[in-house]
């Protein structure tokens, strides 16, 4: 028996029908604030994530999917959003558009990770991407928008943690005090954050090691670091995010996995026995340009979806799952030439080109066992006649869920139907 890869996961009917309404509100939130959707690749050259993500990223050193194609070319399966939607702003010169342009997509990503709740290898984002505006408004903006998302699906204690992590001038800056502050007790490190030290200082601020954080008790503060411009920036972006009314939270030692943000730096979590991280994302002024040449301003977020739904379940939110009514269609008795057979199909073509969820029997069942079957299904209404209803022109509607049952013209059913379901 072959089974799905390890990190892989079958979404089956039942439990689709969540990831739906998951969906569908990301598309109306997106709408809301002017993002259009974007596809893209599920695969690019391997040298785009080397670029856009980062070299000394744990996502491009130990965990990305990558192969050589038939025709020799390095390919990986995207480990994340940012770096193939850049190259397609980039490619289809989509910064000659008026600027910001505004983007979000949906779709899985894959990481060799080792597999644990709301962690897959093929896991699956919500993210948006904004290009061309340096305005703090759109910062405020993004982390809103991540908010508002997880707010409208019945979400509920969530915390908002907001940094900046400045530019390059002032974290080069910040990365030399905080060598200076870690020297004397570098060997008391773990080896990951030693090597941190070198490739990217600010990495060691969220090392989940206890004896890391307890060692940086004291560290220096990056907010002193900031030159003006960043300092006046992670200012208005705090105003903003005040007239919003949305509760948040600075955190000064929160710098995120990636290697390419400037500035603005967010993650929301929910609070509580479950917390976790649910989304994360920021400013990157300086990504298109790694990637491109252009020097253009970005900013964005990713959401993990597995994540946002085991928070939902955890939470114990109904969502309000719409599912069409269904009319079921049942025979009753001996059909010896097939005549019932045949106007059960009628009916069922009738019904559903009329716009009805219409179901048959296709198991040769009896009665009663079709009438358990349409219980099962959920259906709504049941549509009973034997020969001799169709020989009198008439049949009869149950309604399921009051148990009662009547009588109707054969040519009545369709409107009496709508009637009743529209
Ligand atoms: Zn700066
Ligand atoms: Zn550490």
């Amino acid at each position: 028996m072959i089974k799905a890869p390890r990190g892989t996961k079958d979404l089956l009917p039942g439990e689709i029908e969540k990831w739906h309404y998951v969906e569908k509100i990301a598309r109306e939130v997106s709408e809301i604030y002017g993002y259009h959707e974007i596809r893209i690749p599920i695969f690019e050259h391997t040298e785009l994530f080397q670029r856009g993500v980062g070299d000394t990223t744990d996502i491009v050193q130990k965990e990305m999917y990558t192969f050589q194609d038939r025709g020799g070319r390095s390919i990986t399966l995207r480990p994340e959003g940012t770096a193939g939607v850049v190259r397609a702003y980039l490619e289809n010169h989509l910064n000659s558009h008026p600027q910001p342009v505004k983007l979000y997509y949906l779709g899985p990503m894959f990481r060799y990770d080792r597999p644990q709740a709301g962690r897959m290898r093929q896991f699956h984002q919500l993210g948006i991407e904004a290009f061309g505006s340096n305005d703090p408004a759109l910062d405020m903006e993004v982390i809103c928008y991540t908010y508002d998302f997880f707010t409208k699906l019945g979400l509920t204690n969530l915390r908002v943690l907001v940094n900046s992590v400045g530019c390059p001038h002032c974290r080069s800056d910040f990365g030399r005090a905080l060598k200076e502050f870690t020297e004397s007790r570098r060997e008391l490190l773990c080896a990951n954050c030693r090597s941190r030290l070198e490739r990217n200082p600010l990495r060691v601020l969220d090392c989940k090691e206890e004896s890391c954080q307890q060692l940086l008790d004291g560290s220096p503060d990056i907010h002193d670091y900031l030159c003006e411009d960043c300092s006046s920036h992670f200012q208005q972006v705090k105003e903003y995010l005040q007239l919003t009314g949305m509760p948040f939270e600075i955190n000064n030692k929160l710098v995120r996995g990636l290697d390419y943000y400037t500035q603005t730096v967010f993650e929301v979590t929910t609070v509580g026995p479950d917390e976790g991280s649910l989304a994360g994302g920021g400013r990157y002024n300086n990504l298109v340009e790694t990637i491109g040449g252009l020097s253009i301003p970005g900013i964005g977020v990713a959401i993990g979806l597995e994540r946002v739904l085991i928070a939902l379940e955890n939470q114990g939110v109904q969502l309000p799952l719409e599912q069409k009514k269904i009319i079921y269609i049942a025979t009753a008795g001996e059909d010896p030439e097939g005549k019932l057979e045949r106007e059960a199909v009628l009916l069922l073509l009738e019904l559903r080109k009329a716009g009805f969820a219409a179901e048959k029997d296709l198991m040769g069942r009896s009665l009663k066992a079709q009438m358990k079957f349409a219980g099962r299904l959920g259906a709504s209404y049941v549509v009973i006649f034997g020969l001799e209803e169709i020989q009198q022109g008439r049949l009869l509607l149950r309604d399921m869920l009051k148990g009662e049952q009547l009588e109707l013209p054969r040519n009545g059913l369709v409107e009496y139907l709508k009637s009743l379901l529209n």
